[in-house]
């Protein structure tokens, strides 16, 4: 039997296009305009990819995109000072430091600098704290896209056993929590989980966030489970540079009963989420409902 593959492209496509419309509504109805500011530190290639890439789909989504690109010798003073800028700003509704930073600045500080309101990427500690607790925060938007396409494909996750493979603040960590959050039973496994084989066999749903190119074969899978890869990893076969995920996709797919491919799976769902955290920021900021759907 061959596994559902869960189109992460094609969902993205209609959470932006869900975005779209309620910025539509929200300049029609109250004048508003949501806007993303994404700072940038250097000229790191790849993040430069994602700026412009994050840039572009603000702007189709109708929003307003401020970019600040600054040199990669910026003082962490300078920096902080661009943030307080951003954040007494209030065309701005969402604010997206592109990380990595340099070495001679300090993310957390820049990030906890980051008005929580506004924090689009949920990793301020007043949103991973809201989290934690169950509370109305900003959620990361690699584990919300996440879990959208887990409610999308099972409807109610409540009673089931995930398995969180990876502990990182940026996907593990905010996974499990809405996972439990939706009733799971969860499991956060890492490099140091003990036959990590057989706890991976005891999901039904299994969230891979590793950043290991095919590290979990089809028989760590328990058959029928749901297969949530997060995993990008660059790498050569047959001469040809390609992207795997953390899953071995040909050996899991005949197990699972439903997969995410690697690419078109999880990565598209991460910008379509910062629009939609852009939105509710903007819809919490001006008193107005929180989007349904679109938050976790
Ligand atoms: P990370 O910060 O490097 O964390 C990796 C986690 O995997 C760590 O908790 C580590 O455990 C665990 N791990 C490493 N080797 C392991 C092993 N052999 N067995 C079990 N666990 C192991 O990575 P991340 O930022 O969470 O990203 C994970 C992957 O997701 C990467 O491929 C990244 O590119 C991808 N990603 C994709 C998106 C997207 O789709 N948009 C967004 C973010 C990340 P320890 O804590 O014990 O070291």
């Amino acid at each position: 039997m061959s596994a559902t593959i869960i189109d992460g492209k094609a969902f993205a496509a209609k959470v932006r296009e869900q975005v779209a419309e309620h910025v539509a509504r929200l300049k029609a109805e109250h004048g508003i305009t949501p806007g993303l500011a994404v700072v940038l530190v250097g000229e790191d290639p790849a993040s430069q990819v994602y700026v412009r890439s994050k840039g572009k789909q603000t702007a189709e989504a109708g929003m307003n995109s401020f970019e600040r690109k600054l040199p990669v010798e910026t003082s962490e003073a300078d920096l902080l000072a661009v943030v307080q800028e951003l954040n007494a700003d209030p065309a701005v509704h969402g604010i997206l430091v592109q990380l990595p930073l340099p070495a001679h600045v300090n993310s957390d500080l820049v990030i906890n600098a980051i008005d929580p309101a506004k924090d689009v990427d949920g990793f301020h500690i007043s949103n991973v704290g809201l989290l934690g607790t169950g509370q109305k925060s900003m959620v990361p938007c690699t584990p919300l896209g996440c879990l959208m396409l887990l409610r999308d494909h099972l409807g109610s996750l409540s009673g089931l056993n995930a398995v969180v493979v990876g502990r990182s603040n940026i996907v593990g960590k905010p996974m499990a929590q809405l996972l439990l959050g939706d009733s799971c039973t969860v499991t956060i496994a890492h490099s140091r989980t003990k036959d990590l084989a057989a706890v991976c066999r005891g999901a039904d749903i299994l969230v891979a966030a590793v950043g290991r190119p095919e590290m979990i074969p089809g028989d760590w899978v328990k058959p029928g489970a749901v297969v949530i890869d997060v995993g990008i990893n660059r790498i050569e076969r047959d001469g040809k540079t390609r992207l795997v995920g953390d899953v071995d996709f040909a050996s899991a797919v005949e197990v699972a009963g439903a997969i995410t491919p690697v690419p078109g799976g999880v990565g598209p769902m991460t910008i379509a989420c910062l629009l939609a955290n852009t939105l509710t920021a903007c819809r919490r900021a001006n008193g107005l409902a929180e989007p349904e759907g679109l938050t976790a």
